[in-house]
């Protein structure tokens, strides 16, 4: 197959079985979203909004794109609006990672920072402020936006099933605007009716009523119940130590060549703690968001 555009490359990642000693004798299975042109999950998400944007109107020519965004996202949205000759904004609390803020310029968008302690809340202001200043511009707001679970909903839940039929008994995953999690639950609810569905959340985030506080624990966390959940059956919600991730990041790495993101150790620890209450022999999928090269200058590994 030979392609004809970056486009064409983004979703059908590997899904990869986890040979680690689980309990139970259950199994893990981690999509691998690293594997997107743009290096993220978000990359879906991504083409998605542009789409959704241009075939509601509210995307016209050279309508300037402005999100809010921890990083992945805004680099799955840059790479889409490209396609379409789209200038971009992405603002970004300061907090997030130097490599993500650098391949977000390097793919053409402008960055505005806004301090890290007003947030994502902060951001999402900042980037109203900013389109209400810019005549023809359009905020696709991942945080509210329907188009977000629907990618995922349209996408990565039938590769799931694609890959595993319905030997699936529980789907795992990390909540930051919540897109992923909700898409895929809604999808897998709908198809296999015993699935059970767990978001995962670092401490500091407030999906459980823990207090909330900064993380080390990137691309994940929420500052607000992310209104996707709405409708969709929630199992039990994880909350993982950001010690507890960055462990699991360090062992992906070292024992078994995986070089993942920490909302990916986050996941896999919240995959350990579900085998050990499910059936022996369990079937659990999981996310792997992103990979480790994106997060090299904030001493991702304890080595
Ligand atoms: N992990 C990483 C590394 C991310 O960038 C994101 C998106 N912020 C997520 C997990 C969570 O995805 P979602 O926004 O769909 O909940």
């Amino acid at each position: 197959m030979i392609y004809q555009s970056v486009n064409q490359l983004i979703g059908n990642t590997p899904l990869l079985e986890l040979k680690l000693p689980v309990p139970n004798n259950s199994h893990i299975f981690a999509k691998l979203e690293m594997f997107n042109p743009g290096g993220s999950i978000k990359d879906r998400l991504g083409v998605a909004l542009i789409a959704a944007g241009i075939q509601q109107g509210k995307i016209r020519a050279n309508t300037t794109i402005i999100e809010p965004t921890a990083g992945n996202t805004g680099i799955g949205v840059a790479l889409a609006a490209q396609q379409h000759h789209l200038p971009v904004i992405l603002v970004v609390p300061e907090k997030f990672s130097f490599e993500k803020q650098t391949l977000m310029k390097a793919l053409g968008a402008t960055i505005v920072n806004t301090p890290s302690a007003a947030g994502i809340k902060g951001a999402i202001a900042k980037a109203e402020k900013l389109a209400a200043a810019t005549p023809n511009s359009f905020i696709p707001m991942q945080f509210k936006n329907p188009a977000n679970p629907q990618a995922y909903y349209d996408t990565l839940g039938p590769e799931l099933t694609a890959d595993l039929g319905s030997k699936i008994d529980a789907f795992v995953a990390g909540a930051g605007s919540g897109g992923t999690f909700a898409g895929v639950a809604k999808y897998l609810q709908e198809q296999l009716s015993q699935i059970k569905s767990y978001p995962v959340e670092p401490e500091g985030s407030i999906l459980n009523g823990g207090p909330e506080h900064g993380h080390r624990t990137e691309g994940i966390g929420v500052e607000f119940i992310p209104p996707f959940f709405k409708n969709i059956h929630i199992e039990q919600i994880y909350t993982i130590s950001d010690d507890a991730a960055f462990t699991n990041v360090s062992l992906l790495a070292r024992e078994h060549g995986l070089l993942v993101g920490s909302s990916s150790g986050a996941a896999l620890a919240a995959s350990l703690q579900v085998a050990e209450q499910l059936p022996a022999g369990s079937n659990i999928v999981t996310i792997f968001p992103d990979s480790s090269e994106r997060y090299l200058s904030e001493d991702i590994y304890t080595v």
